[in-house]
């Protein structure tokens, strides 16, 4: 399913994905920040005092499992206005599943959300975007949008502060940012996430939620 909008998923293969953001015009550059892997206890609570503190809103692509060990983080990430969606419940390797494993990894992972007050996703993002033809088509089986990203800063294997600084900030206008709010140590992220917003929004770009959950 492509669709193209404001609140449009657009998948553009593999490890490649451009928003069709609708405040991407010329003077007006956009561009999405997306959080795989949490909630966490420790780092999800950082990150959301970061947006907050910029007024920055963001999307939040959630593990079921954890989501259903911490029902209040999604439930406040909701609260301050940020997007919520589906990482899968267990994050495992989709493409290596059979229709019913994927089927459940979607069906449990929106439930989870639902549960915590997070409303019904609209978006999943494949484990280590890891897709092929059956998970696509599961995906848009579920009306849901297969949501990738366009640039992938590699801020979980912790590269240092400044690589994650210098890679992020090179997305273009409408591009979709992948950073980690769980799944291991996200100090790094949380020390570069400052910067990063200072940076683009100096050059005048803005930020802008994608995957709204209904
Ligand atoms: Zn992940």
């Amino acid at each position: 399913v492509l669709l193209v909008g404001l609140t449009a998923c657009v998948p553009m293969g593999p490890q490649r994905s451009t928003v069709a953001v609708g405040a991407s015009s010329p003077g007006q550059p956009a561009v999405a920040l997306t959080f795989d892997d949490g909630p966490d206890g420790r780092w999800t609570p950082q990150i959301l005092a970061i947006l907050d503190r910029y007024g920055v809103k963001a999307t939040f692509f959630e593990v079921g499992q954890s989501v259903a060990a911490r029902p209040d983080l999604t439930a406040d990430i909701v609260r301050r206005g940020h997007a919520v969606a589906n990482h899968t419940y267990s994050h495992p390797n989709l493409a290596r599943l059979g229709v019913a494993s994927i089927d459940t990894q979607i069906d449990q992972a929106t439930a989870a959300i639902q549960s915590a007050g997070g409303g019904t996703p609209t978006c999943v993002r494949p484990p280590g975007g890891s897709r092929n033809a059956r998970v696509d088509q599961r995906i848009a089986a579920h009306g849901m949008s297969e949501m990738m990203w366009s640039v992938d800063p590699q801020d979980w294997r912790r590269p240092g502060t400044g690589a994650i600084i210098q890679r992020a900030t090179a997305v273009t206008p409408g591009g979709v940012i992948l950073l980690h709010d769980g799944g291991g140590d996200r100090s790094q992220t949380v020390a570069a996430l400052p910067a990063i917003i200072e940076n683009l929004q100096s050059r005048g770009y803005t930020f802008v939620k994608i995957c709204p959950q209904r």
